[in-house]
């Protein structure tokens, strides 16, 4: 009888973890099956994933602005002062440890030692800095109109010239350049800024404050929907995935010994750092909330956005943790925004990786400078795929290295992508529980004697 009731209610997270598996044997049979699939197959099987993304991401601004600003609204505005005090601290330490723990393990397992590289032309052309990154983080921040935010970002980027053979690029200092994605970050900062006025106004604004409120509920009842499609999504796209990936005893053999330090690195902050932390602030048991969280953490393995992911995350935390939705959803797309566990130690790692190859002597003062800008490439990372790769450019510089060398992990990179990312929601989600159980008396919520708050409803 426990036993069916387990499996009622964890069917669709043990469906989701059959569609992962399941994508991996199909798509390793059908790799077989022919010599090459060509990109138009891989599209048609890869379709339903395709659509699964789409309704995912159709999700989020709607999601993040009314989850965000009838979180502010609802608060009392020092709770919300408080909360997002708490919410911040949090992530800058645990991204900031994430950093030096990956610093730690590729200093220890040196996989760039003896790695024989292919020579990456260099250019002599300027890299995009450190400075340039920062200042595209700031001006994401604030976006000249809110439609513009939900399509485009700014990033300052080299621009392949016509000629892409000779793998020159040309830039344009001052001229960030637009890219198609969602400005999260814009969205958190406008959501936050109409949450705190509605706040202010109090009665004055409540017609606006109800229409968010109702959005936010609207938002979760087709996320509610979509959610059960996950298992048949993740399938497709793992296996889509699968198809269309380089030879893996090729990619696996030259950078073996980087990913698995990656992998190491991930696997010690998910599931000893953060454990720890959520054990010793929250005191839960946390290996029920990672079991509770899983649906979302495979959905974020499957489809490598965490921004993406944010409709389930929510989901699971409020429902599966009971995390108090005021908090959960005022945490939440903050944490997509800037927390990335994952993609800060993958940065410091590649970046060390890549010098560790290159001969580039590393003293402790060029370390302070990695942790510093691993951490600061993270936080402008957007949550969707191999964001990292890009802001990686800055650790890079920071080196003196140029940004070709990205190259030199690219094969490998679509795979971390997923594992970052999977870790970026744990800690998203950790963090929102931490800051729920620190601030249970200033929510009026009455602690809780017995575990009740892990367990399923
Ligand atoms: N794909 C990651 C995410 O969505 C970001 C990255 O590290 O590339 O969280």
């Amino acid at each position: 009888n426990k036993a069916l009731a387990f499996l009622k209610q964890n069917i669709l997270t043990i469906a989701t973890m059959t569609g992962v598996v399941l994508g991996v044997v199909l798509g390793m049979s059908l790799r077989n099956a022919k010599d090459k699939w060509t990109a138009r197959e891989v599209m048609y099987i890869g379709f339903p994933g395709e659509i699964f993304l789409r309704m995912l991401k159709g999700l989020i601004i709607p999601l993040i602005v009314s989850s965000l600003v009838s979180a502010v609204a609802s608060l009392d505005l020092s709770l919300s002062g408080k909360i997002a005090a708490r919410a911040i601290a949090y992530y800058l330490t645990t991204t900031f440890a994430a950093v030096v723990l990956g610093m730690v393990t590729v200093v220890t397992i040196r996989p760039g030692v003896g790695h024989k590289a292919a020579n990456v032309t260099s250019v002599d052309q300027r890299n995009v800095t450190t400075v340039d990154t920062l200042l595209d983080l700031i001006r994401n921040m604030f976006p000249p109109n809110m439609v513009e935010a939900t399509t485009f970002q700014y990033r300052t980027k080299l621009i392949p010239p016509n000629d892409h053979e000779t793998n020159l690029y040309k830039f344009k200092i001052g001229e960030p350049d637009i890219i198609q994605s969602t400005n999260v970050l814009g969205l958190v900062v406008i959501a936050a800024a109409l949450g705190i006025s509605i706040a202010q106004l109090g009665k004055e604004a409540n017609v606006i404050a109800n229409f968010f409120h109702n959005l936010m509920a609207v938002s979760m009842k087709i996320t509610s929907w979509v959610i059960f499609l996950s298992p048949v999504g993740v399938l497709f796209l793992v296996c889509s995935k699968i198809m269309e990936m380089d030879d893996i005893p090729t990619v696996v053999g030259q950078l073996g010994w980087y990913f698995t330090t990656v992998c190491c690195g991930l696997f010690i902050q998910g599931f000893v750092v953060l454990p720890l932390l959520y054990l010793a602030l929250a005191r839960k048991n946390p290996f029920i909330f990672i079991n509770n969280m899983s649906q979302a953490i495979i959905t974020a393995f499957g489809c490598a956005s965490s921004s993406a992911t944010l409709p389930l995350t929510i989901r699971c935390l409020e429902e599966k943790n009971g995390v108090d939705s005021r908090v959960a959803r005022f945490c939440l797309p903050i944490g997509s925004a800037i927390n990335m566990d994952g993609t800060a130690l993958y940065e410091a790692v590649a970046a060390i990786f890549i010098a560790q190859v290159r001969h580039v002597p590393m003293d402790f003062g060029t370390l302070v400078a990695i942790s510093i800008t691993a951490t600061a490439a993270s936080i402008g990372a957007a949550g969707i795929p191999q964001a990292g790769l890009v802001t990686m450019v800055m650790v890079l510089d920071t080196l003196g290295l140029p940004a070709e060398d990205v190259s030199l992990i690219l094969t490998v990179d679509w795979l971390l992508d997923r594992f970052r990312t999977a870790i970026n929601v744990m800690g998203d989600a950790f963090g929102a529980s931490i800051v729920y159980h620190r601030s249970l008396r200033e929510l009026g919520i009455i602690v809780p004697t017995d575990s009740s708050a892990d367990d399923p409803p």
